[in-house]
């Protein structure tokens, strides 16, 4: 079967045609500057790619006509007609306390999902876009489902989830930890039992997503139990512009002595900190990992502190399962930086973490880099979320 899956941002989608029993990926690509200036991509192995600006799209629904009349062009299509695409998978960011699963959309989970709209005011409503558009172009009778970021984290325990505020904040506003990267954490998390041949159920994992943005999962018996980004994204490590976990009490005193209201500070929190903040270098590890190799102490320190922050987690979510089989790296550090892998994992010797220099310079392909003697697995895993929301988008479609 050919399930489509949906990315939608608010000026932005993008897609990937891709058979999830075969893994094959038919063609992928992006729609930019929805509502502006229109920019599409689409690329298909064997056929041109399409590289295109000013493409007429005023809103979502002609970014997905636009992929389909690629999808099923005569020259450089995949498919003959639209018939060929069995169903839709979307990427929904916040599913808040409604949903521990995907599902398949209908007018109730809409209304959900619009519920969700205050605890994720940027994303909620381009993903609901996305879906209209969806319906609007390709007709109510190709199935649509819903793939949550926070839905994996469903699982977590009551006291993994709660803030230490009045309880009604709770209650009545809903604010505690959600966690985010769901899709990416049950992914590897199942191709690591797949690996290491043991199922899901009996092993005690630790999932590092380190990309732009990054979380770390503890995952006991296949369910997340603890995740380090919380009620928003911002939460945990330090990140590319992110600041992660920091003392609340810094923002009053930020904000009194530089005069800035909370849209300012929240802002500098989003898109100013994290190592570009620590660094001013760069948001980006490669650009830190140069810098420092030239003699940069800042960038030097960005790095050290989110190696630190990662290696902490890692203890701390030890701690919390009463062990662990195997930690996990995936996403754009996770999977490339050898360097850092090796960094974040040493001085973990004394709770079997040990890793071997020769496996571990490898980038970008599963492989578990554990040296001989070590009782905890180093797994690095490529993530794909892609295919964890159409394999999920299958499973439901095929019941
Ligand atoms: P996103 O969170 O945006 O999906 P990715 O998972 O693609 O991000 O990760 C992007 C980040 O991965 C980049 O900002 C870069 O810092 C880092 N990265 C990619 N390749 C390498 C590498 N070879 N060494 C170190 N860092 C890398």
């Amino acid at each position: 079967m050919n399930v489509l899956v949906i990315n939608a941002g608010s000026s932005s989608l993008k897609y990937q045609l891709l058979n999830p029993d075969t893994q094959e990926v038919l063609a992928k690509g992006l729609c930019e500057r929805i509502g502006i200036d229109g920019k599409f991509t689409y690329k298909a192995p064997g056929k041109d790619t399409i590289d295109a600006a000013d493409v007429a799209m005023p809103t979502h629904s002609e970014a997905i006509q636009t992929v389909l009349n690629a999808l099923v062009d005569s020259k450089n299509g995949v498919i003959a007609s639209m018939k060929e695409i069995d169903a839709v998978g979307h990427r929904v960011v916040h599913g808040g306390e409604s949903f521990a699963s995907s599902v398949r959309i209908d007018d109730k989970v809409m209304a959900a999902i619009e519920a969700c709209i205050p605890l994720a005011p940027l994303h909620n409503p381009a993903n609901i876009t996305g879906i209209k558009a969806c319906e609007t172009v390709m007709g109510k009778d190709v199935p649509q489902v819903a793939v949550f970021d926070t839905a994996f984290h469903q699982t977590m325990p009551s006291k993994a989830f709660t803030y230490a505020l009045p309880y009604e904040y709770y209650e009545n506003d809903k604010v505690r930890r959600y966690g985010f990267h769901g899709t990416s954490h049950k992914y590897v998390a199942g191709r690591a039992a797949a690996m290491l041949g043991k199922p899901a159920e009996s092993l005690k994992l630790i999932s590092c997503h380190l990309g732009n943005g990054s979380s770390i999962t503890a995952i006991d018996g296949g369910k997340s139990v603890d995740t380090s980004m919380g009620f928003t994204p911002l939460a945990g490590l330090p990140m590319g512009t992110r600041s992660g976990d920091l003392d609340a009490g810094i923002l009053e005193y930020l904000m009194n002595k530089y005069n800035m209201n909370i849209t300012e500070m929240v802002s500098v929190l989003n898109k100013k900190s994290g190592v570009l903040g620590v660094s001013g270098v760069s948001s980006d590890f490669r650009d830190l990992e140069s810098a420092a190799k030239e003699g940069n102490d800042r960038a030097q320190l960005a790095i050290d502190a989110f190696e630190y922050g990662v290696k902490k987690l890692i203890g701390c979510y030890a701690a919390a399962m009463g062990g662990v089989d195997a930690i996990i790296f995936t996403a754009g550090v996770g999977e490339n930086s050898a360097a850092m892998r090796l960094r974040m994992t040493s001085g973990l010797e004394f709770m079997g973490v040990k890793v071997d220099a020769e496996k571990n310079d490898c980038r970008g392909k599963e492989i578990d880099v554990s040296a001989e003697g070590a009782t905890v697995r180093t797994l690095v895993i490529p993530t794909n979320e892609e295919l964890m929301i159409a394999m999920d988008t299958a499973a439901i479609v095929n019941g």
